[in-house]
């Protein structure tokens, strides 16, 4: 193991799990520790938080030691509260990754970050996905082929409502016939945003290796490198300004 392992904090809404069965089954213990197990295989530091927890498992304390928070969410994303919010965009200013799964676009610190309505087209009619690579070059594509499948999906259909990403890795196609950007990445301050499609709670999207592998490329791109500080505001000259003369 690398000696100062990668941070991750898998936050999960996780309020599908306590409602639904066809979940619970497919999940047994959350689709934050089906998300947290590649992860830890990986060499990362994994903790996981769901909404229920206490200040949603988002103190500032637990985001200070998080390098990379990885987000799901779906039917409570206007149960996260505001100012927990504002101090995520903070920490992903200052640096810390961000990995924002499948519903996860419709979160608030996603549309925060992209400042749009982030909306999209979907359907649930158990079709094919067909996941391709367009920056083969790209560290969030390693060990992929030129393209994998997911055997039954929810679909998500452009137009997508985002800011054009600053590289797309994934395209997807459906079997309805859509396409979308399904791997997008985002830089914000000194934080690098990737946002993931795939995910459906109600199928085993989340054990399948192309897509942990995809997850676990995501953690380790947006991880914060050593990137300078950023300073702001009025500032003093770093040389002597002569004055002007005559
Ligand atoms: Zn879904």
């Amino acid at each position: 193991m690398m000696s100062n392992p990668i941070r991750v904090l898998v936050w999960n809404e996780g309020r599908h799990e306590k409602k639904n069965p066809k979940v619970q089954a497919m999940y047994p213990n959350g689709l934050h520790d089906a998300i947290a197990k590649p992860l830890r295989e990986a060499g990362f530091s994994v903790k996981t938080a769901t909404i229920d927890d206490p200040e949603h498992g988002l103190t500032e304390a637990a985001l200070a030691e998080t390098d990379v928070l990885t987000w799901w969410g779906h039917i409570a994303h206007k149960e996260v509260s505001d100012e927990i919010v504002e101090r995520v965009q903070k920490r992903v200013l200052d640096g810390m990754g961000l990995v924002v799964l499948h519903s996860g676009h419709h979160s608030k610190i996603f549309r925060k970050l992209m400042g749009t309505t982030c909306d999209l087209k979907w359907r649930e009619a158990d079709e094919r996905e067909r996941i391709w690579v367009v920056a083969p070059h790209h560290p969030i594509a390693e060990g992929l082929g030129e393209y994998f499948e997911i055997p039954r999906e929810e679909m998500y259909g452009e137009f997508f409502d985002i800011p054009q990403p600053d590289e797309l890795v994934l395209v997807s196609w459906f079997q309805g016939g859509e396409i979308f950007r399904s791997g997008c990445c985002y830089q914000r301050g000194r934080g690098k945003i990737f946002y993931f499609r795939p995910g459906h709670e109600t199928y085993p999207t989340y054990y399948q290796r192309e897509v942990l592998q995809v997850i676990v490329n995501g953690v380790n791109w947006a991880a914060p490198g050593n990137s300078p500080k950023l300073i702001f505001g009025n500032h003093k000259p770093l040389e002597v300004i002569m004055p002007h003369e005559g």
